[in-house]
């Protein structure tokens, strides 16, 4: 007496629809055609249980075959014939809108692997990566940059098809061997291509592409850091077979101001006063990146404050706003003074409270 289904599928007549797809991934993970290349045994194995599979998942078939029994429904061509499916039908194949690409797909790519051997479209081509220093002014304003790059463009002559083609006559366009078994390897006269170049692309000499220099524009946005990628869609190498052309990414590295200090869109400037400027307070010009501003310093302003200039650091990348730029103040005690000025300090001196330092004497003394 021949197996039925639910003995193939190691599960009991009374088993649920997940107990019966669990068990059906596991035998089939066993016994799939890429795992076991070239067995027949296999082959058939994983065909029978690919028909129990079919049947049982689906509620109105498992019915029928319930209640008629194995060798009625088998008969009665309401069921399926896997041993007599190829590879094609195989892959083709819906288990009630789950294909095995779905039941498989997580751990052999489906039939992924075969698949782009055959027919399926060439992936893009690749990106090309270039790197470009800018100027800190630049990456303030924002820019235009020209560049020369080489790259194989897809031939304008064929589109990238290497030729006039027709459908290869060993395969039927297929790019299976058409032996009909289920472990076809790629049609020898198209290479899986499925079809023939019969009139070669004279510009390409039927390759796709051709390499070209190409004169690039770019704009470099405002605000543009280190790191930064800009994509250029398109303007990489092209794919195979008339895929489309791959991206090129400008990777820019920004040259240090030698004033500004950079920390994301906030900037940083040191700024020198003298001890009068910071006794009596002043106003002080400072450059931004947008021009000049003149800041207030109050009277008695201490060393290392930031004062902060809302706005006037770099622009954020791609927005329309700006971030901030910090005035660190470092007050310059005189270094050579005259004598008149000497006096006339000790003067004030005397006229001024001193300074108490006595606590922290205290406390730092052990
Ligand atoms: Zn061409
Ligand atoms: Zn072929």
């Amino acid at each position: 007496m021949a197996k039925n289904y639910y003995d193939i599928l190691e599960v009991s007549k009374t088993a649920t629809e997940d107990e019966i797809k669990k068990s059906y991934r596991k035998l089939a993970r066993k016994y799939h055609p890429d795992v076991n290349p070239g067995d027949k045994e296999a082959e058939n194995k994983f065909k029978e249980l690919s028909e129990a599979y079919a049947v049982l998942s689906d509620p109105d078939k498992r019915k029928e075959y319930d209640s008629i029994g194995h060798e009625a429904f088998t008969s009665s061509g309401h069921g399926y014939n896997f041993q007599n499916m190829n590879y094609e039908d195989m892959r083709n194949f819906n288990f009630g809108g789950t294909s095995f690409e779905d039941l498989f797909g997580d751990f052999f790519g489906g039939f992924s692997s075969r698949t782009s051997r055959s027919k399926a479209k060439a992936a893009k081509g690749s990106d090309i990566v270039y790197s470009i220093k800018v100027p800190f002014a630049d990456a303030v304003k924002g820019t235009t940059y020209e560049l020369n790059i080489n790259r194989d463009a897809q031939c304008p002559s064929c589109h990238g098809t290497g030729g006039k083609k027709t459908t290869c006559s060993a395969c039927h366009g297929t790019g299976m061997a058409s032996d009909g078994s289920f472990f076809a390897s790629p049609c020898r006269a198209c290479s899986g291509t499925g079809e023939k170049v019969i009139e070669p692309c004279a510009k390409c000499k039927s390759k796709g592409y051709v390499h070209i220099n190409e004169h690039i524009k770019i704009k470099i946005p405002a605000g543009i850091d280190n790191d930064s990628k800009i994509r250029v869609s398109g303007k990489g190498n092209a794919g195979e077979n008339g895929a489309p052309e791959g991206d090129l990414y400008i990777k820019t590295t920004v040259i240090d101001s030698p004033v500004y200090e950079r920390n994301g869109s906030d900037l940083t400037i040191n700024m020198d006063i003298d001890i009068f400027e910071a006794a009596l307070g002043t106003k002080l010009t400072v450059p931004t990146p947008y021009g000049a501003v003149n800041l207030n310093i109050p009277a008695g302003v201490k060393s290392g404050q930031k004062l902060r200039l809302k706005g006037k650091g770099m622009p954020v990348l791609r927005k329309n706003i700006n971030g901030d730029l910090y005035v660190v103040i470092n007050i310059k005690a005189p270094e050579k003074l005259s004598e008149d000025v000497k006096d006339l300090l000790a003067k004030a001196q005397g006229l001024s409270p001193k300074l108490d330092r006595s606590d922290i004497v205290a406390k730092g003394t052990i």
